[in-house]
């Protein structure tokens, strides 16, 4: 990647996004659009179709027709590995061309959404096309006179509908396990941020992928979101965003067909520093690059530092430092370390949060606003307490809180008391502690001594309000399968 072959695709027109239904590129059936306004510098760059109840039908219809004819799933399991291949490849031959289009769409600065994007799409596709031919059904312990076995079959028909933040990571993170599993997907991304999944899939049927298996549709939540999780023809509904719309999502499939409903919703993540923390300045860089990266628009940002107090002016120092220093603007330059807010609804929500917080370390305002586009400076708020709204609920933006903690108890206290649980950090060098910690913190991710980075090997997902899927591993194949039971007498 170098900046000349960014800066030449940075303004290259955008052809007229289409749904993929059926294996057809499709408007929606009104000629309804919305515009697509870059997080950059305010403009509009594209219109997307504006998906109705009837699209989002027709979307589903086609699945079911691909899935009942067995066009995929009746295919050999190396047929179906090829098919993925080829895709991931595909992807990668267009991987800058996607990530420049992505970040022109989401505002995610270059040098994050590279790797994070179309590589990490890449590697999703490649893990479970690799796991085709190797995950097995079981053979039970029964008697000599019975055999019992448990068989894997596809569910069916696989909705996924993703967030704007990282939409080719999080809709491969659906798409491919369900896909290596047989099933036939309707993806619906975020209305924020279409315009790479839309290729994405695009790329899937130049690859070899039968018409009507993975299928796209864009438009609103409330509209096209909505028919999808209510539709009878769903059978499993994969979704990653808000908590709030995990709800929705719950009471679409009650007062529906009681689809099988996965949700990976936010976080609150506490980044946890131990005054036995060896090597302050690394776990410093951590601390800033955990929320900073991506404005802080990450479901496991690590949002609220919790620092013994007999480090904290030191530490608080530290990363005051670092995150004043951070590069934030253009997010198409490669050397940016910290991009734009989604929309500019987005950041006026999060300045918003900002008004009234005292102890403002660094940060709290918009900047760049010049460019008209909508940029926010990495800001530290200290001081905060847990009976602070900050404190609290999740803010998806450039903000990091501080609050002090005394010893080990305390910092469990502090690290639990919310009611979400993704991710979180512990600082220390005391293997005791270390082991006593992540037994003790309620989160689907911890991590010691590091933050971030997990791979395909490991899975994803939320403890309490943070969700009930897991994305990743093998053991999101278990989502997108059903298990059959045959009970044989010989
Ligand atoms: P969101 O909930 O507003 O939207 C997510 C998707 O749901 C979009 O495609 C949207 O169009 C759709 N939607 C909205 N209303 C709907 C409805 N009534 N019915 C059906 N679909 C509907 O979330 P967002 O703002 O796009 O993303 C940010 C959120 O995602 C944050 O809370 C973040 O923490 C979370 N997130 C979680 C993870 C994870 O792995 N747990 C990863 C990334 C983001």
């Amino acid at each position: 990647m170098h900046q000349s072959q960014i800066d030449q695709l940075r303004d290259a027109p955008i052809e007229t996004p289409m749904m993929i239904i059926g294996g057809q590129p499709v408007l929606a059936i009104s000629g309804k659009t919305l515009p697509v306004i870059s997080p950059i510098d305010g403009q509009e760059i594209a219109q997307i179709p504006d998906a109705g109840t009837g699209d989002v039908d027709l979307a589903v219809a086609a699945a079911r027709r691909s899935f009942e004819g067995a066009i995929w799933a009746g295919l050999a399991p190396a047929a179906r590995k090829s098919v993925l291949l080829k895709w991931a490849d595909l992807i990668e031959v267009n991987a800058l061309e996607l990530a420049v289009l992505g970040v022109r769409d989401n505002g995610t600065e270059i040098s994050m959404a590279y790797k994070a994007e179309p590589f990490s799409a890449i590697g999703t596709i490649r893990y479970y096309a690799e796991a085709i031919d190797k995950v097995y059904g079981e053979v039970a312990p029964t008697g000599p006179d019975t055999l019992g076995m448990i068989l894997r079959e596809p569910v069916g028909v696989v909705a996924a509908i993703v967030p704007w933040n990282f939409p080719m990571m999080i809709a491969a993170w659906k798409i491919a396990p369900a896909l290596a599993s047989g099933n036939s997907v309707v993806v619906k991304p975020s209305e924020m941020a279409s315009l790479t999944v839309m290729r994405m899939v695009a790329l899937a049927l130049e690859a070899g992928l039968p018409d009507g298996v993975l299928n796209v549709v864009t438009g609103t939540g409330a509209v096209a979101g909505q028919a999808l999780a209510r539709s009878m023809d769903v059978d499993a509904l994969a979704f990653t965003g808000s908590g709030g719309v995990g709800r929705q999502l719950m009471e679409y499939a009650a007062q529906s067909n009681l689809k099988r409903v996965f949700l990976e919703l936010g976080g609150k993540s506490p980044h946890i520093v131990f005054d036995d923390c060896a090597d302050l300045d690394k776990a410093a860089t951590a601390v800033v690059n955990g929320i900073f990266r991506n404005a802080g628009q990450v479901c496991i940002a690590g949002s609220r530092l919790i620092v013994q107090r007999s480090i904290h002016d030191v530490f608080v120092k530290k990363i005051t430092k670092l995150a004043a220093k951070m590069r934030v603007g253009d997010p198409l330059n490669m050397t940016t370390q910290v991009g734009a807010l989604n929309s500019e609804l987005h950041m006026q929500r999060v300045l918003d949060v900002i008004t009234g917080a005292h102890s403002i370390e660094t940060g709290g305002e918009r900047i760049h606003a010049d460019t008209g586009g909508f940029y926010i400076a990495p800001t530290i708020i200290s001081g905060v307490t847990e009976d602070d709204l900050l404190f609290k609920e999740e803010i998806f933006g450039p903000i990091l809180t501080v609050t002090a903690f005394d010893d080990e108890a305390d910092a469990i206290r502090l690290a639990n008391n919310t009611e979400l649980g993704l991710a979180a950090g512990v600082w220390t060098d005391n293997l005791s502690r270390a082991h006593r910690m992540v037994a003790a913190v309620r989160a689907g991710v911890v991590h010691v001594n590091t933050f971030g980075g997990a791979d395909n090997t490991v899975p994803l997902g939320g403890y309490k309000q943070s969700g009930n899927g897991q994305d990743k591993s093998l053991l999101a194949i278990d989502k997108f399968t059903n298990r059959k039971t045959v009970w044989i007498k010989l």
